[in-house]
């Protein structure tokens, strides 16, 4: 019985372990959630630059072209015989000088912007990769903190192995199924006055007289093994007494 609580006791620390290692690794979601929103918004930040040099690039090409076409005009004007012809055609470089100088503020504004939002790309680079690394530097402590909880663990089972050999095969047996069944938790309880530790319902007299005495006896309400504390607590100090 004395073997069955020790197991018990590290059973519980073992059970411990195991939802720190389920839960650990959660808190690294969180960190995930941050580390994908920061990467977004850099790409944003580097988006909105490269839209800007489009815009900027189009403007360009466009005047090259307008101003092709111009040359392309002045050369046929020399060529026109009507005046007709020639004010038309005058009238469409005028109208593609217009364009060319509306494009050239365009592009004016363009690489304002673009100034503006390389600069402001610079500090949200900064300030990401200053973030990133805080939630790399806690991640690698929650890994620290999981390594530590499977050390923990795989420590106890280790102390635990010897235990269930020299513990009484039956009562190993009757501990390990209530376990299955309860999951987590003690499959050994304390009787408390007249009620069960586990279940807290009352215990018929006769089971409480028995478990006074000395017996581990199952509650008829949850199934739980209960068992003297002070039996036990003497039976500690004087192992024989068992
Ligand atoms: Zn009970």
């Amino acid at each position: 019985m004395k073997t069955l609580l020790q197991i018990q006791a590290l059973d519980l620390r073992i059970e411990n372990c195991k939802q720190r290692e389920t839960e650990i690794p959660k808190q690294k979601d969180k960190f995930n959630v941050q580390k994908n929103r920061l990467a977004a918004e850099l790409k944003e930040a580097e988006e909105r630059c490269t839209a800007i040099e489009l815009t900027q690039r189009e403007a360009e090409s466009a005047n090259e072209q307008k101003q092709a076409q111009i040359i392309k005009y002045e050369q046929q004007l020399m060529g026109v015989k009507k005046n007709e012809e020639y004010q038309a055609l005058l009238h469409e470089i005028d109208a593609l000088k217009k364009q060319i100088s509306q494009n050239e503020e365009k592009i004016l504004q363009s690489m304002e912007d673009l100034e503006e939002a390389q600069a402001r790309l610079k500090e949200d680079k900064q300030r990401i990769a200053t973030e990133q690394s805080r939630i790399d530097e806690q991640c690698g402590e929650i890994d620290v903190e999981l390594e530590e909880a499977v050390a923990d663990r795989k420590v106890l089972e280790t102390e635990r192995e010897p235990l269930t050999r020299t513990a009484d095969p039956e009562l190993m047996q009757k501990y390990n199924r209530i376990r299955r069944r309860l999951s987590a938790g003690r499959a050994i309880v304390p009787l408390n006055g007249e009620s069960c530790g586990g279940c807290h319902m009352f215990v018929r007299p006769q089971i409480v007289n028995e478990v006074l005495a000395g017996k581990v006896h199952p509650c008829q309400h949850c199934s739980r093994l209960m068992y003297d504390k002070p039996t036990y607590e003497a039976s500690s100090v004087d192992p024989t007494a068992v």
